[in-house]
């Protein structure tokens, strides 16, 4: 198919001293050139993991990757780390939720931001400096032929987080994975933030990962949206369909949950009670059961022995199924 990115049937397992953790388990999606899709989960869900092993970032030694994923009908399992390397930077690119982690103390921003376009491009120093003044710009920086010889600690958070955004774009990838991007900044530099890669996507027709554990990031932002749960994914569709009839309990748990986007602010939010479960032993079935308050509806015993599938496109992993879900969902009778 014709899907710039397309992961299929991945697993993922990592060994710990105390077994095996199935950390991704079954998942598929698929992400259209110059579309943003959102995967959204709690920690834990498997959503960092995923693309961890879609940029190669995964540790060999502990970790197994079996399924496909192909970039650009190129297959990246089994891929060597040269190859990876070269597409890291060139066609892929991360930002991460702590510019620290990817900004060094010790370079200028604008060293940091010129030398991946030189390693890629074989531009000249000149040159090469000259592009990280002209990204900074793009991302917003004031006074950037000033400020592209500033050490990160000179910069704010926000425009941290923006200076790493241009070095992951300086190559003009066409994926850029953004982990949790906005979660250590305040709302006014989150909403910058997200309008930011929307009008770099413009831009550079990138194809947008956002991973994020808050649906209200994703809701103004993505185009698909991808629910993670104990490394599966549980519901997928665009953002509208899901933000306008979720269909699964745990999506509804996430929603009801969530201050920032339908609830007003005095009306009490209702976390999901419970926790999500360990991957060193997930529950049999749905992995949801042990916090879903419908498995009543579902009757017998079925969440807990069968395990619900996700269908292709639109859709949840729930016993309940589309109907019976969204009538549920708003308090009506199945028939309606
Ligand atoms: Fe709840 Fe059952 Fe649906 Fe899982 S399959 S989400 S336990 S109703
Ligand atoms: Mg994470």
């Amino acid at each position: 198919d014709g899907a710039y990115l397309s992961v299929r049937d991945l697993y993922v397992r990592f060994s710990t001293e105390d077994g095996t953790v199935k950390a991704v388990d079954g998942l598929s999606f698929d992400l259209e050139r110059g579309t943003t899709l959102g995967i959204v989960g709690e920690s834990g869900s498997g959503k960092s993991v995923t693309n961890l092993s879609v940029l190669g970032l995964h540790d060999p030694r502990t970790t197994t990757v079996q399924g496909h994923i192909l970039l650009d009908g190129q297959e990246l399992i089994g891929a060597g780390e040269r190859t990876l390397e070269r597409l890291r930077g060139n066609k892929m690119a991360m930002i991460f939720q702590d510019p620290l982690t990817a900004l060094s103390p010790y370079y200028t921003v604008g060293r940091q931001i010129a030398e991946p376009y030189r390693k890629h491009t074989g531009a000249s120093k000149r040159e090469a400096r000259r592009r990280a003044v002209e990204m900074l710009a793009k991302v917003g920086i004031p006074n950037p032929s000033l400020r592209v010889d500033d050490y990160p600690h000179q910069f704010s958070g926000g425009m941290r987080q923006r200076a790493m955004i241009a070095m992951a774009l300086v190559c003009d990838p066409d994926l850029l994975i953004a982990d949790e991007p906005t979660t250590a900044l305040d709302v006014t530099v989150q909403a910058q933030i997200l309008d930011l890669l929307g009008d770099l996507q413009q831009e550079f027709g990138s194809a947008i990962i956002l991973i994020t554990h808050d649906l209200g990031v994703v809701a103004n932002t993505a185009d698909d949206l991808l629910v993670m749960y104990a490394g599966r994914a549980v519901e997928r569709g665009t953002v509208r369909e899901v933000l306008r009839a979720p269909q699964h309990p745990y999506t509804w748990g996430l929603l009801d949950s969530m201050p920032s986007l339908i609830t007003p602010v005095d009306i009490p939010l209702n976390p999901i009670p419970g926790s999500p479960p360990s991957l060193l032993a997930p529950p049999p079935g749905c992995p949801f059961h042990p916090r879903c308050a419908h498995t009543a509806e579902v009757g017998g015993n079925r969440c807990v022995t069968e395990r619900p599938a996700l269908p292709p496109g639109r859709g949840a992993a729930c016993h309940l199924g589309p109907e019976r879900a969204v009538s549920i969902r708003r308090g009506g009778p199945a028939d309606t």
